[in-house]
């Protein structure tokens, strides 16, 4: 046990190391036995016009409307309990930039154990495909919620072989699970809105929340303002209020999947609504 300890420091003061070398990834250390690595696919932005109730708010300039919000595309690993987790995964990239994300700090694709998936749209799933069509990850099991792979299973089955979704469904084929049969390490739990069955994810203190938030220096002050890609907008709207009360009320650290990188903060209830805060 004691020489298992001794290795494990070796290997997180190495994965450390690499991580400071590497822009794209961050590391965060919660405690001996559980470590999460931000990982950036890419940065981008979120334009006002996205957001149709707010370009339609009585009180904006025109300048407003110009605006283009901070965002980025990250996926995260989860280290607990001796199990490594990938939660999302970013767009597909034919060069596999994930994978050689992952190899600066060490994490080769076979350690990964399971990949949780917020939900399945083609800039959380993309990452897990290979150039070939084929699974980047060879012994992960795939949990996504029953919900959502109700709601994506009969579009699949009418997508072309080359089609993102469809890609995935053959390459992980038999090792996609619903997440009804949850794992106990990490606890999923039902956020609905941006799509049917979308969900995020509880460690301890730690909740990866996927897309409940898009542009976060819009939609923290003003929940009530959707993304035009939230599919069911007043569902959508609930989660992020419920969301940001409870996130604010227990004090948990977010992971967000469009937050701008690391997209690792808290959020902060203040007199008119909440804010939020990145983690130091
Ligand atoms: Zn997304």
């Amino acid at each position: 046990m004691k020489l298992f300890a001794a290795v494990a420091a070796v290997l997180c003061a190495g994965a450390a190391a690499f991580a400071a070398d590497n822009p794209d990834v961050k590391k965060f250390t919660f405690s001996n036995d559980v470590e999460v690595y931000a990982i950036r696919d890419k940065d981008t932005t979120m334009k006002s016009s996205l957001f149709t109730d707010y370009t339609k708010a009585s009180s904006l300039k025109k300048e407003d409307l110009k605006k283009e919000y901070p965002a980025s595309v990250n996926c995260f690993v989860l280290r607990a309990k001796l199990k490594t987790f990938l939660i999302d995964a970013g767009n597909y990239d034919p060069k596999g930039s994930l994978v050689t994300k992952l190899a600066s700090v060490n994490i080769r694709p076979k350690a990964i154990d399971y990949i949780l998936i917020t939900h399945l749209h083609p800039d959380h799933v993309g990452g897990l495909i290979d150039k070939d069509g084929g699974a980047v990850f060879p012994n992960a099991k795939v949990y996504v919620s029953y919900d959502e792979w109700k709601h994506w299973s009969p579009i699949i089955e009418k997508q072309k072989p080359t089609e993102i979704l469809r890609q995935f469904s053959d390459a992980y084929k038999g090792r996609i699970q619903t997440m009804n049969t949850g794992e106990p390490v990490v606890y999923a739990m039902k956020a609905p809105g941006h799509t049917p069955g979308h969900s995020f994810f509880r460690q301890g203190r730690l909740r990866f929340v996927g897309d409940i938030v898009h542009a976060v220096d819009l939609q923290i002050g003003h929940p009530e303002y959707c993304a035009s890609f939230d599919m069911n907008q007043k569902q959508a709207y609930q989660t992020r209020l419920s969301f940001l009360e409870n996130m604010s009320k227990e004090g948990n650290i977010v992971f967000g999947a469009h937050i701008p990188f690391p997209g690792v903060g808290y959020i902060i209830k203040t007199e008119t609504g909440y804010r939020f805060e990145p983690y130091k």
